[in-house]
């Protein structure tokens, strides 16, 4: 039968599993609502900072017409200058990206890794070599 007694008694002999339970519980509750919410947060974190990311952009837009110019047309011609099915440096397979040696020359570009890119796009300077 329960009772506040019983329960006492059965919470004395079994303190230590009650408590590991709870705070698993208490783990997996925290990490669900963190994942449900995780999108919403990124959502306003948007919205809340839509202008900034939108002056950022156009100041790049404006930095770099050459490089824009040279993304664009890629997107447009995405057929006829499609990315090889991997990088060109280390044969990975995900996130590839078309790499402009020169962006004067909109059709030359070689298909790397986000990886690849990341070092192929640090200045080669004396104190690198
Ligand atoms: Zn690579």
């Amino acid at each position: 039968m329960y009772n506040k007694e019983w329960y006492r008694q059965y919470y004395l002999k079994n303190k230590e599993r009650i408590k590991e339970r709870s705070h698993q519980d208490y783990l997996r509750y925290k990490w669900r609502w963190k994942t449900k919410h995780a999108k919403e947060r990124a959502k306003e974190w948007r919205k809340r900072h839509r202008k900034e990311e939108a002056d950022k952009a156009r100041k790049w837009r404006k930095l770099n017409p050459e490089k824009r110019k040279a993304h664009r047309f890629i997107h447009i011609h995405e057929k006829k200058y499609p990315l090889l099915p991997k990088c060109e440096l280390c044969s990975r397979k995900k996130n590839l990206v078309h790499h402009h040696p020169d962006y004067e020359y909109k059709e030359i570009y070689v298909t790397v890794c986000a990886s690849c890119h990341r070092w192929i796009l640090i200045p080669i300077t004396e104190a690198t070599l």
